[in-house]
C-alpha cells in the first residue's frame, strides 16, 4: 500500500515547539494523518531559532512579500529574524520535495505556518506565513488545521 506524504506543523501533533514552549495538539489533524506518511516540521526551529523564543510578526507585508524581499519578520523587540524564517521555509520545502509531499497541514495564524491568518505587527490579520507561501509557490496544497485551504495564490500578492 502506498501512503500519501503530508507535511504537518509539529506543534499540531503535540510537540512543544511554539515560541512559548507550548504545543497546539489537534486530535482532528492526527485523525486525518494516521493513515498517511506524515512529516512533522517546525520551520522556526528548522531555521535555527530556539524554544522558547521571542514571538515574531510580519512587518510590511505577508509571507509572499518576505520571499520577494519586500517585507520582514520582526520580534516584539524589533530584532529582524527574517533570515531564520526564510531558512526554515527552505528546509521545510526540502523535506516536502524529498518526501514527494503534495499536501501540508499547517498551524494557522503563525507568521511561518499561517495559511489564512497571520500575526502582523499591527495584530492578527488575513494573510499567509513565510513557509506556507513557499510551499504553495512550489505547488504544494496547504491547509489550516481546520481544513481550510490557503488563500488563493493571486490573493497572496496582497497579503
Ligand atoms: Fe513551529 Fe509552525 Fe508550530 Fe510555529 S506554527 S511552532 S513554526 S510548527
Amino acid at each position: 500500500m502506498t501512503y500519501e506524504s503530508i507535511l504537518v506543523s509539529a506543534c499540531l501533533l503535540g510537540v512543544s515547539c511554539r515560541y512559548d514552549g507550548s504545543h497546539a495538539w489537534c486530535p482532528e489533524v492526527f485523525d486525518e494523518l494516521w493513515r498517511s506518511h506524515f512529516i512533522p516540521i517546525c520551520p522556526e526551529q528548522l531555521g535555527g531559532l530556539g524554544t522558547p523564543r521571542p514571538p515574531a510578526a510580519l512587518d510590511g507585508g505577508g509571507g509572499a512579500d518576505v520571499l520577494e524581499g519586500k517585507a520582514r519578520v520582526l520580534t516584539g523587540e524589533g530584532e529582524d529574524v527574517t533570515p531564520a524564517f526564510l531558512k526554515g521555509a527552505e528546509e521545510a520545502l526540502r523535506l516536502a520535495l524529498l518526501a514527494k509531499a503534495k499536501k501540508a497541514i499547517l498551524k494557522d495564524r503563525s507568521p511561518s505556518c499561517g495559511c489564512r491568518n497571520i500575526h502582523r505587527r499591527e495584530g492578527i490579520g488575513s494573510g499567509v506565513g513565510v513557509t506556507a507561501a513557499l510551499l504553495a509557490k512550489n505547488g504544494i496544497q496547504v491547509f489550516s488545521e481546520e481544513g481550510e485551504p490557503l488563500v488563493f495564490w493571486e490573493e497572496m500578492d496582497k497579503c
